[in-house]
């Protein structure tokens, strides 16, 4: 196949200034490098950067925007399903700048933009901190935390968007700034949960917590008791304290060998929890929920960085397919409506149909300004699968779809940012206020749109 020469002319001239690789269609490693994690994402760009620096970032941003081509950042490509077409596009890998430093006497790290969540939970705990990773240790820091970062501990400490303290960024126009307390303080209220519309972050700077070890696991049950399983945690849920951060699952298994044998082939009603605290005072919060007797219990003390596992997140890339609500309620009528396209009698293609409990820390305003300064809602409902086929993904679109459906009536006035892994726009996934102001941010810093992100904004107006 040959290729098309202003992609190949873009190479050549951009290879020579900077360290890290630059391919076009048709050349050797052009495949590998626009592959996303999620393997069911086709992306095509004119063009993949795979930076080695934040100078590098910023000579491709510098190069991009004379040459009519515009840019979107990518550390995993988790999310990529969530992105419009890259066909006239650059694609901006940031996967090879991993590095992390851990200040322990502050509480802080420093991580580059494609570092992964495991990249940072390990070393902090090495000093007896940890960050506020999400379910999966695979998933990157970057756009996890851009989109509000939901994770074992948010009940507690909140998003970890809302810990975020500066973000070293390169600007639409090519500048490498730092947005902190006492600057650019649009662009630190941005990359506070308000997605990565406005630049290309180069690294990011977060709050640390005192946080060794923690009473966490998992309750299995057979997939009949999901109805009765369901509604106790929901109980459950309303006497915790912020320390337990918890999800009602509904689980179907896939019987593939390298799903552990109690659980292969088999579908489950499940609680998976986290509390901030000692085996004996765990032990006695979960005894209502242990008291339904279920099958399997996994709760243990466990240090920081095992609460990777609990989730059971594939390691791997996979093809996959997700959706999500954020909702204001998850009493006994939404429980019945979720058993209806989720429980033991559905006839449905997903994998994982899980309900998280929110509130505690979420609901309070966090300090500093913020593109999601609260989570308004109480409980998050987050629907995926594999989809090994167009087929099956094209079924596990339309049951995600149902589920969501089925819960409308409890539906927030937004859908939780990181959760929707379709196309969808910023207003859809940012509350009103906050996507009035990211629009203005755009306006200001990107008007003639050429960062591509997942969850896009048009620019507004800008004051003059
Ligand atoms: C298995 C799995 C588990 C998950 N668990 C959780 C969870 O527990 N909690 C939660 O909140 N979310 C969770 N997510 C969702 C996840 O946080 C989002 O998919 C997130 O966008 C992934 O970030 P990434 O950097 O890995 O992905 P990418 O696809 O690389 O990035 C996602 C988006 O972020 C932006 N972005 C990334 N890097 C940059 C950059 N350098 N500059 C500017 N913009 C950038 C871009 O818009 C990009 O499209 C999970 C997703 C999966 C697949």
């Amino acid at each position: 196949m040959s290729t098309p020469r202003p992609a190949a002319r873009h190479a050549e001239r951009l290879h020579a200034a900077i360290s890290g690789e630059v391919l076009a269609p048709g050349q050797t490693g052009y495949d590998q490098a626009r592959q996303a994690w999620n393997l069911a994402v086709d992306q095509r760009p004119a063009i993949v950067v795979v930076a080695e620096s934040a100078d590098d970032v910023a000579r491709a941003v510098q190069y991009a925007g004379p040459h009519g081509l515009r840019i979107a950042a990518q550390g995993t490509g988790h999310d990529a399903g969530a992105l419009e077409p890259l066909d006239d596009a650059m694609l901006l890998r940031t996967s090879r700048m991993r590095g992390v430093r851990i200040d322990p006497a502050a509480g802080t790290a420093r991580a580059e933009a494609g570092a992964l969540w495991q990249d940072v939970t390990v070393p902090a705990a090495e000093h007896g901190l940890a960050a506020l990773a999400g379910t999966s240790p695979t998933v990157g820091v970057a756009g996890y935390t851009l989109g509000g970062g939901l994770g074992w501990l948010a009940r507690r400490y909140g998003l970890a968007a809302n810990s975020v303290i500066a973000a070293e960024i390169v600007t639409p126009d090519g500048r490498c700034v730092r947005a902190d307390a006492d600057s650019e303080p649009d662009l630190l209220w941005a990359v506070r949960g308000g997605g990565g519309s406005v630049g290309v972050l180069t690294a990011l700077e977060m709050r640390l917590y005192p946080v060794g070890e923690l009473y966490a696991g998992d309750l299995f049950f057979p997939i009949q008791r999901a109805p009765e399983v369901l509604d106790a945690w929901r109980a459950w849920t309303d006497a915790v304290p912020d320390e337990v951060t918890s999800i009602g699952r509904i689980m179907r298994f896939p019987a593939l060998p390298d799903v552990p044998e109690p659980m292969r082939g088999r579908a489950f009603a499940m609680v998976e929890a986290a509390y901030l605290g000692d085996a004996g005072a765990g032990a006695e919060l979960t005894e209502p929920l242990r008291r339904l007797g279920p099958e399997l219990d996994t709760f243990a003390t466990i240090p920081a960085p095992a609460l990777g596992q609990l989730h059971m997140d594939p390691p791997d890339p996979v093809p996959n397919e997700g959706d999500g609500a954020l909702l204001t309620g998850f009493p006994p009528a939404a429980i019945d409506a979720l058993n209806a396209v989720a429980g033991p009698d559905a006839d449905t293609q997903l994998t994982s149909v899980e309900v998280r409990h929110l509130g505690g820390e979420l609901a309070r305003p966090a300090p500093g300004e913020a593109g999601q300064p609260t989570v308004e809602a109480s409980h998050l409902m987050w629907a995926v699968s594999a989809t090994p086929s167009p087929e099956v993904a094209a079924a596990v679109r339309r049951d995600a779809r149902a589920v969501k459906a089925a819960l409308a009536d409890w539906h927030a006035s937004y859908d939780y940012y990181n959760a929707v892994e379709v196309q969808a726009p910023a207003s859809a996934v940012l509350p009103a206020a906050s996507f009035k102001r990211l629009q203005k941010i755009k306006g200001r810093y990107d008007p003639d749109q050429m960062i591509i992100s997942s969850h896009p904004v048009r620019p507004g107006r800008v004051a003059a």
